[in-house]
């Protein structure tokens, strides 16, 4: 039986609610970020029209092309960014998004800053952490995360909280569990974690957004 985008929505969210209520302490708000990267904007006015107005995409030029219009429609659309930042494309990710998750280096937070500075806007930030330390991902390393938050703090950047992407090997647990103690040791309200895969997880260890793709809007196509 094959289901609809509707259906996986009210799904997810039943599963989150589950987690949140067998969770010990979960985080006040769980958000259901749906990742629609490599969605046409089909789908994405079908989980529109299901009442989700929350959004990841990976690539700037990619919602670009599928998010102004979205936008202007539904102005309560929030769309964040989860995919690398390179500073040439910091003008129109700050015009587009609302949250970028990713930052993850001093240049980035210069950029940043330097945008709100000419534009008057900047996303509100998550400091992505490279908790694996994964030497072909992005993210802070985790011994680097204090320098970069105290250095955004001193830009003034409204930074938020904190995200991550496990490695896809690990137990997703202690990567978790250590994001979530260096949000709580950082004052950083915010947690970005868990995906398809294990979402629920994270909720246990006190997720605020969960990106989830795939057990939404299915299988993506390679591109
Ligand atoms: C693609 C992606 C997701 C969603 O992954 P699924 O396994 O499809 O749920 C979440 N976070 C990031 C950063 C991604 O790139």
């Amino acid at each position: 039986m094959t289901m609809t985008i509707s259906q996986n929505l009210a799904d997810i969210v039943a599963r989150i609610d589950a987690a949140r209520k067998a969770a010990i302490k979960p985080a006040p708000v769980t958000s259901l970020v749906a990742v629609s990267k490599t969605v046409d904007e089909a789908g994405i006015r079908e989980a529109l029209a299901a009442g989700q107005r929350l959004f990841g995409e990976n690539r700037v030029q990619e919602a670009q092309g599928k998010f102004p219009t979205l936008k202007s429609e539904h102005p309560d659309l929030e769309l964040h960014l989860i995919g690398p930042l390179q500073t040439n494309k910091v003008k129109e990710a700050a015009t587009l998004f609302d949250v970028i998750q990713t930052l993850d280096r001093a240049k980035l937070a210069d950029a940043l800053a330097a945008e709100r500075q000419k534009s008057g806007r900047c996303p509100r930030l998550f400091l992505q952490v490279n908790t694996g330390e994964e030497p072909q991902k992005t993210g802070v390393l985790p011994r680097e995360a204090a320098g970069l938050i105290a250095y955004a703090r001193k830009l003034e950047l409204p930074l938020e909280g904190l995200m991550c992407i496990p490695p896809a090997e690990d137990d997703a647990a202690p990567h978790f569990a250590f994001l979530a103690k260096l949000a709580r040791d950082h004052g950083l309200a915010n947690l970005s974690m868990g995906m398809s895969g294990d979402f629920e997880m994270a909720v246990k260890f006190g997720a605020t957004h969960v990106r989830v793709g795939t057990a939404i809007f299915g299988v993506r196509q390679p591109i």
